[in-house]
């Protein structure tokens, strides 16, 4: 069943009594961007509250404030009107708790894979057996083992963006951002990573929030899709996903529930009533 809401009432988004408290707070969120030519609203009283080991994605057109938002939930972003809180403490800065993954990945082209993966457990102080044990073990997660000692330039786009997610989930964050992570992979490395990353979801309890474009993806993805219109950046709706998992792309219900988020992502698409399919 999938339930659409409205995304601007705080009350509806996790506020219902017996839920558990958000790990991720952000209340009110207006973002502007001034430039020399024009004034931006990027985000317009955006309310959104992410629940521990839940996958959110979120979709919307380009330029909506998807990366906005998200850089605002990493620490990235710090001037804006509004309040963002991570585990109820007031969010100023970029934070180990919470890791963020890139369209591009952002790898080290002079260090091997190990090195790469390694490099936040090195800076936490981490000893070289333990270590060693935390490299192995996720790089087993992404299915890389065997791959430790490769550079980063011999791996495909598909094995890079592997690296990076067992470089987030090495440091053992509560929440890994998500920005377009699969966008410039080919559709077979999509399929596959999409399926990976359900399962690597489910071993870690991870809590995730995850950004495409592609509606698929989400509905493959996310326990709820917070669907964003633009200009200013809003939440229009957001749809409970409670399809069993692992969810491929080819299923009738994926693909029923892409077209009910595609229909909202329409600007004739009807914002505000709840219905169910
Ligand atoms: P999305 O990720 O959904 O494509 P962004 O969050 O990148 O959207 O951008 C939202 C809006 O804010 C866009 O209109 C964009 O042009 C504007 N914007 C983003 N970053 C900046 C910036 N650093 N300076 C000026 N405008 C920006
Ligand atoms: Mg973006």
């Amino acid at each position: 069943m999938a339930l659409v809401d409205t995304g601007q009432q705080p009350a509806s988004l996790g506020g219902q009594s017996g839920a558990p408290p958000p790990v991720l707070a952000l209340r009110q969120i207006t973002k502007r961007f001034h430039t020399t030519r024009q004034d931006v609203v990027a985000l317009d009283d955006v309310t959104l509250e992410v629940r521990p080991r839940e996958f959110i994605c979120i979709v919307g057109p380009s330029g909506c404030g998807k990366s906005t938002l998200l850089n605002i939930a990493a620490g990235i972003e710090m001037e804006y009107e509004g309040k963002a809180t991570f585990e109820g403490s007031p969010i100023t800065g970029m934070a180990r708790e919470r890791a963020v993954v890139f369209q591009e990945p952002s790898l080290f082209p002079w260090l091997n894979v190990r090195a790469n993966v390694e490099f936040g457990l090195k800076l936490r102080g981490l000893p070289k057996e333990q270590r060693r044990e935390v490299v192995d073990r996720h790089l087993a997660l992404v299915s890389l083992s065997g791959f430790d000692r490769a550079y980063i330039h011999e791996l495909s786009g598909g094995m890079k963006q592997r690296v990076q997610l067992a470089r987030g989930l090495a440091v053992e964050p509560r929440v890994m951002l998500m920005d377009e992570p699969f966008a410039a992979l080919d559709a077979q490395t999509r399929d596959e990573l999409q399926l990976e990353i359900q399962a690597v979801w489910a071993r870690t309890g991870t809590t995730v929030v995850f950004v495409t474009h592609n509606v698929r993806e989400a509905v493959i993805l996310g326990d709820r899709v917070v669907v964003m219109s633009a200009s200013p950046g809003r939440i229009k709706s957001i749809i409970d996903v409670s399809l069993e998992r692992p969810r491929i792309p080819d299923d009738h219900a994926v693909a029923d529930l892409a077209a009910l988020v595609r229909y909202e992502l329409q600007d004739s698409g009807v914002a505000g009533p709840r219905y169910a399919i």
